[in-house]
């Protein structure tokens, strides 16, 4: 056998692998009082890391990516115990949104509730949602980009992210979400959840999603009504709040280049025209939104304190 710097490196993994279990066997050598000690030992150092004082200022964010495990820790001692998951999705959105369309729009309306409320952090906005049909497409599935769960798949993966903040101390989890294909499964979790526990609630809002109120503001106390209907999965309403977080997700460049910088009859240029309406829709959705969240938290049965 001829040794290659292939084969050779493959013997000596082979021989670190043998000798990579001794420290198992020492392991299973101990008796188990002393099993038990370091176990004890550890449990006791975790302990005191998470009693730990934070070594550095605080940074201000609401969503729980951006922040350390202290600063959520702190955040949660000063108050903040309700936390809240939204859902939005990847999908054919016409040919000038991105198919993330729900999730930049989520950026914005989290963040304004989270901080209206004054006592609420936002989850991660879960991305992926029931599209339609997998192996045979259907629905939004038939364009290339869509990406769709199963119906328990999206429900399991809501229920295992409000379980763990449950597990951290949050106290009320809201749910809400900007896609139709996602108030089912939202609604469902939520009184599961609700059914077996007692020290924290789940708040399934669907005042969120209520966008036939949303136009009617528009409309009534902006003035601005959709002549046409241009028949595309897009409107005045969702693009200008996308472009509040990132006019390119709605390709206002390459529409302005094109002639084509109009939704439903309605011109999308200035861009700051347009955002500073985006602004004011959301802001409509997140009163809306946060009264919805306080009417629920107040008609619900109090929660009980933990063991
Ligand atoms: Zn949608």
């Amino acid at each position: 056998m001829q040794f290659t710097a292939r084969s050779l490196a493959l013997v000596f993994a082979v021989s670190a692998a043998a000798f990579a279990p001794l420290s198992l066997f020492a392991q299973q050598d101990l008796t188990a009082e002393e099993r038990a000690r370091r176990a004890a030992e550890r449990e006791q150092r975790t302990q005191e890391e998470l009693r730990s004082e934070r070594p550095i200022e605080a940074f201000d964010s609401v969503w729980i990516e951006e922040l350390t495990w202290m600063e959520v820790r702190d955040a949660m001692a000063a108050g903040k115990t309700t936390a809240i998951i939204t859902t939005g999705g990847i999908e054919q959105n016409g040919p000038y949104l991105a198919t993330g369309k729900h999730n930049y729009v989520l950026q914005g309306a989290c963040e304004g509730v989270a901080r209206e409320l004054g006592n609420a952090l936002c989850a991660p906005i879960i991305k992926l949602v029931p599209e339609g049909g997998i192996d045979e497409p259907s629905g939004h599935m038939l364009y290339p980009g869509t990406i769709s769960l199963r119906q328990e798949t999206f429900e399991a993966v809501l229920e295992d992210v409000a379980s763990s903040l449950k597990a951290h101390g949050f106290e009320h989890i809201i749910l809400f979400g900007d896609s139709g294909g996602n108030q089912s499964g939202m609604e469902a979790v939520a009184a599961r959840l609700n059914e077996r526990w007692y020290d924290a609630e789940a708040h399934f809002i669907p005042e969120f999603y209520e966008y036939r109120k949303v136009f009617d503001w528009m409309g009534t106390e902006l003035g601005i009504v959709e002549p046409t209907n241009d028949g595309l999965h897009d409107d005045f309403v969702i693009t200008s709040m996308m472009m509040v977080a990132d006019p390119t997700a709605v390709r206002y460049e390459q529409r302005v280049a094109a002639g084509q910088a109009t939704i439903n009859g309605l011109s999308i240029a200035p861009k700051e025209e347009t955002i500073e309406t985006g602004k004011k829709l959301l802001g409509f959705r997140v009163r809306q939104t946060v009264d919805a969240i306080r009417a629920s938290i107040d008609a619900s049965a109090d929660v009980q304190p933990r063991p």
